[in-house]
């Protein structure tokens, strides 16, 4: 469904991805694993074009993303094209993100209506399913100022989920949250795992990547340095790195 290939990302002197290759395929829980500044986040952002590779490509089925081949180079899509492609990738930030001066139902609406021209009666009974498939219908009026952190990143998600991704891409979607309210924001997650959504996630949150039998990648310095079962990269790890990582973490 998404896959990276060799994909390279520098800025200025730093090379942050060097050569990454990465398949996520339907149904496929990914967490991307690994110290502070490995270039996970980057490396999310590249599969969603919201950075653009310095080399090596994104595919999305079997169409570049955000390209096409001219001769032997690349140029870049129009902006019409990569946001159509984009539609099918949905992304929830670290720090919510949420639409401040709309409602909760306005900001899970917002998409579908403006972007995608969904009539609006539709696109609120779907959004009206969502917050409540979160646990939010009551607060569908709310604005963002007046919900908890955990319940913003609620709606945040049911926003992502609003355009029928494809795929949805977390970037650390627990680590800005008090700890009193990480909890119901897995507890989400683990829901849409159950539903067989696709997902790719940065965490830190291993119990939960253990939970879900996510496919853990453990990256380092802008490498992939393995993968496996959430078990076998904790438990037998084949490098040093990754040992002394879980070590420290777990
Ligand atoms: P963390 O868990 O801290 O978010 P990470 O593994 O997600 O770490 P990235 O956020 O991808 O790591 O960052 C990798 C490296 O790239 C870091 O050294 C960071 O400072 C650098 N970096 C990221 N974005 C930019 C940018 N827009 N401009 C310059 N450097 C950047």
């Amino acid at each position: 469904l998404l896959e990276a290939v060799g994909v390279t990302k520098r800025f200025g002197d730093d090379t942050v991805l060097d050569h990454v290759n990465l398949t996520v395929n339907k149904g496929d829980i990914v967490c991307l694993l690994g110290p502070s500044g490995a270039g996970k986040t980057t490396l999310l952002r590249c599969l969603n074009h919201l950075e653009k590779p310095n080399s090596g490509a994104v595919f999305l089925d079997d169409e570049l993303l955000g390209y096409r081949r001219v001769g032997d180079s690349l140029m870049e899509l129009p902006p019409r094209l990569i946001a159509r492609q984009r539609q099918r990738i949905g992304m929830v930030f670290q720090s919510f993100n949420l639409f401040p001066h709309m409602s909760a139902l306005e900001n899970v609406i917002e998409a579908p209506t403006r972007i995608a021209r969904v009539p609006k009666a539709e696109a609120v009974a779907y959004a009206r399913e969502l917050l409540d498939s979160v646990g939010l219908l009551h607060k569908a009026d709310s604005m963002p100022h007046e919900l908890s952190g955990g319940q913003q990143q609620r709606v945040a998600i049911a926003r992502a989920l609003a355009m029928r991704p494809e795929v949805v891409l977390f970037d650390e979607p627990t680590s800005a949250l008090d700890p009193e309210f990480v909890g119901e924001v897995l507890q989400v997650m683990q829901k849409l795992a159950e539903q067989g959504t696709t997902m790719v996630i940065v965490t830190h949150e291993i119990g939960f990547a253990r939970e879900v039998s996510a496919r853990a990648v453990f990256m380092e310095k802008g490498r992939i340095l393995e993968e496996g079962t959430v078990e076998s990269l904790t438990d037998s790890p084949r490098h040093e790195r990754t040992r002394d990582f879980f070590a420290k973490v777990l």
